[in-house]
């Protein structure tokens, strides 16, 4: 099974469960507002997040657990990875700080945790642990209305394409995710455009980590040669854990 979510826009109330939810199992702080947050409500602590649109339209917003992931393309020292089960997770472990993953990422996804002495990169895991035990994502549990829902990808893209031809008139003809950049596991269904969620007729079909790695690649070790990025790489490593007690910081 290759886990995926499918959120159907015209079922969500914006009750906030999901968020309360994930704030819950992944044990994250509250928010404070800083000047520098994006308004799209995701954040360190805030690893999903309810957008309001037009005429009483909520927009849930996370990870997009994409098959052939940006983030971990751009990752010089491969702190992020594509799971067997479809959740691409994040190890504190080997994270250098350097925020290529944020900037590699199409959606926007990836924030920086500047409450930290060693600032990490936090975002939505899928619940990878849970389904490690054969549980679904605690957003999606916890959601009252079925807006959002847990599934093997192929039978949510099939479930999404039966809504979309039984309510030809309420939903827009396209799944959202299906496609776009290789395609996600985070999929959604709407009556409102999703543009706005960066889903822009730019990003194309084509997987981006191909494009990333060159240009990642390429910028260190025109400076540094490949001795000195790696001696940076481990002294950076060796710091971190020295800082933060030599605790392994891994998510999986
Ligand atoms: S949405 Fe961004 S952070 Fe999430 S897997 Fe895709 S590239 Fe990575
Ligand atoms: S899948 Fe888990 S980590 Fe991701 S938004 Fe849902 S509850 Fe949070
Ligand atoms: S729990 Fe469900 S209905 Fe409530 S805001 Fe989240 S997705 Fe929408």
């Amino acid at each position: 099974m290759k886990a995926a979510i499918l959120t159907d826009v015209t079922k969500c109330i914006g009750c906030l469960e999901c968020v309360a939810a994930c704030k819950r199992e992944n044990k994250l702080e509250p928010d404070l507002p800083r000047l520098w947050q994006k308004s799209d409500g995701l954040s360190a602590e805030n690893w999903t997040s309810i957008v309001r649109r037009q005429e009483k339209r909520y927009v849930r917003k996370q990870c997009r657990h994409c098959i052939e992931p940006a983030c971990a393309s751009a990752c010089p020292v491969g702190a992020l990875h594509k799971t067997e089960k479809g959740a691409v997770v994040y190890d504190s472990g080997k994270c250098l700080g350097c925020r290529y993953c944020m900037m590699a990422c199409p959606y926007g996804i990836p924030r920086y945790d500047w409450d930290q002495p060693v600032p990490y990169v936090r975002k939505c895991i899928l619940c990878y642990s849970r389904l490690n035990e054969g549980r679904q994502p605690a957003c999606t549990e916890a959601c009252p209305t079925g807006a959002t829902v847990f599934g093997d990808r192929d039978e949510l893209l099939a479930e999404a394409r039966r809504r979309i031809t039984q309510q030809p008139n309420v939903y827009f003809d396209r799944i959202w995710g299906e496609h776009e950049v290789g395609g996600t596991s985070v999929l959604y269904i709407s009556d409102v455009d999703l543009g706005f969620l960066s889903y822009q007729p730019r990003l194309g079909e084509k997987p981006m980590p191909e494009t990333t790695a060159i240009a990642m690649n390429a910028v260190p070790f025109a400076f540094v040669g490949m001795g000195g990025l790696m001696a940076g790489i481990n002294w950076i490593i060796q710091r971190r854990n020295k800082l933060t007690g030599g605790k392994e910081g891994g998510e999986e």
